[in-house]
């Protein structure tokens, strides 16, 4: 088609959508291109409500391929800054040497405070990182009618779950069936399925693999039981939740160092001493006393940060922000922990391969499938980790200092 023929199907379109006789759903197949569709939305936006998206309009993002994958009715893209903190030393089991994180955000002095904790860290030595479990989990809700009946499903899934294994290799092949946890409340049945998912967050490969293996029981188990839904909520997916916090989800990931006072004092101004009796006041017993699930200061600022510049499910950040923050005063110096018991990331599948977010996992080396498979991801993990604990150490230090209300003032404040 010419450009003057696209115009004039581009025209088409817009007064059809104006009448109500197209609906901005059906645009890609009206006009065969998703590009072009969303330049038709946007134009119907624009003329509707007298505005100017022009900024929406700008994006690298080619939507042939994207509409189907990651977003229906495109109309453009938002763009998040992206700054940078490093060098952070990490010394994890994948994750070896020195990074620069990317981290997306419009909270100013955000990246200057992590940064200033990444500094601290690496001057000490850097910070090591471990994943000490790595499973994505599904639970389909099971009904049967009585406890009876729910008690011997349980079983039967656990003998047979050789057989599951088989039927989740016929739908993929990096997912892997390792363990299933089954819980029971009165007649109603649980199985919460564990899968290893390589390199990707896993969520798709799990809820697939969930539901062959609710045809498999269908099909196979005699007794009198309905699956209700692939999806039971005990998995439990963008909620905060004691069961991923105990079990873990994702990357079960810890990340430690060692800061040396001389360090402490000289880039934060602070000890050992007042770093510990903050955190244990704060983090501890001041989440505590709000009822919170997360005993941390700031660990999500790290987990959204970075999630949106790398392409993860940014509602994640619910459940991989969950965290303890430990301290303790050692040989005079600050031992730090962050532990993350259910860390969702993936360096394939999701957003990660759209180009500026591809982009931001190359910069890591950690874009797309590991060698082998899964590496990728156990590496970015403790990467993710490592920077979160460089958050933590941060607040914490500036908060002794009363830094943390001035750097905003300096850093942060909003313009109308
Ligand atoms: P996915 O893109 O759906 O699946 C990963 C794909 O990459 C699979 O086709 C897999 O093939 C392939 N693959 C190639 N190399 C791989 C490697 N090295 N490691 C792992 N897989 C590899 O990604 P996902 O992580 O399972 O799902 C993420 C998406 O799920 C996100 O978009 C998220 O927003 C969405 N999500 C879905 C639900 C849900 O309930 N379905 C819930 C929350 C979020 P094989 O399968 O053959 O191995």
């Amino acid at each position: 088609m010419s450009n003057e023929e696209l115009g004039l199907k581009v025209e088409e379109a817009l007064s059809k959508l104006e009448s109500g006789e197209l609906s901005i759903s059906k645009l890609d197949q009206f006009l065969g291109n998703p590009n072009l569709a969303a330049l038709a939305r946007r134009l119907f936006l624009e003329r509707k409500y007298n505005v100017k998206l022009t900024s929406i309009a700008s994006t690298v993002i080619d939507f042939v391929g994207v509409v189907g994958h990651n977003i229906e009715n495109p109309i453009g893209a938002v763009q998040v800054p992206l700054g940078v903190v490093g060098p952070l030393r990490v010394q994890g089991d994948y994750a070896k040497g020195d990074f620069y994180v990317p981290i997306a955000t419009t909270e100013g002095a955000l990246v200057a405070g992590v940064n200033r904790g990444v500094k601290a860290i690496t001057a000490s030595g850097g910070a090591r990182s471990k994943v000490i479990y790595d499973g994505m989990t599904r639970a389909p809700i099971i009904w049967t009618p009585s406890v009876s009946e729910a008690y011997s499903l349980a079983a039967w899934i656990k003998g047979n779950i050789d057989k599951l294994k088989e039927e989740v290799r016929s739908v993929t092949r990096h997912g892997e069936l390792i363990d299933v946890q089954t819980y029971v409340v009165g007649n109603i049945i649980w199985p919460r399925f564990v899968f290893r998912t390589g390199d990707a967050m896993g969520m798709n490969i799990a809820t697939i693999a969930s539901d062959r293996i609710c045809r498999h029981i269908d099909e196979n188990y005699k007794g009198e039981h309905r699956c209700v839904s692939v999806s039971g909520n005990v998995c439990s997916d963008k909620k905060p939740s004691q069961i991923n916090k105990l079990l873990g989800r994702g990357k079960y990931v810890v990340a430690e160092a060692i800061v040396k006072r001389d360090v402490l004092r000289d880039v934060m101004r602070t000890t050992p001493e007042d770093v510990d009796f903050i955190n244990k006041s704060k983090n501890l017993l001041g989440n505590a006393v709000a009822g919170s699930p997360s005993f941390s200061g700031h660990v999500a600022n790290i987990i959204a940060a970075i999630f949106i510049a790398t392409g993860q499910d940014v509602a994640q950040v619910v459940e991989s922000s969950m965290a303890f923050t430990w301290t303790e005063v050692r040989d005079e110096d600050l031992y730090i922990s962050v532990t993350l018991p259910s860390l969702e990331v993936g360096t394939v599948g999701g957003g990660t391969w759209l180009p500026t977010q591809r982009e931001a996992l190359e910069l890591l080396g950690v874009a797309g499938g590991g060698n082998p498979p899964g590496t990728n991801a156990l590496k970015f993990a403790e990467i993710v980790a490592a920077t979160a604990l460089a958050g933590e150490l941060n607040l914490l230090a500036s908060q002794v200092t009363g830094e943390l209300a001035k750097a905003h003032e300096r850093l942060g404040r909003g313009r109308g």
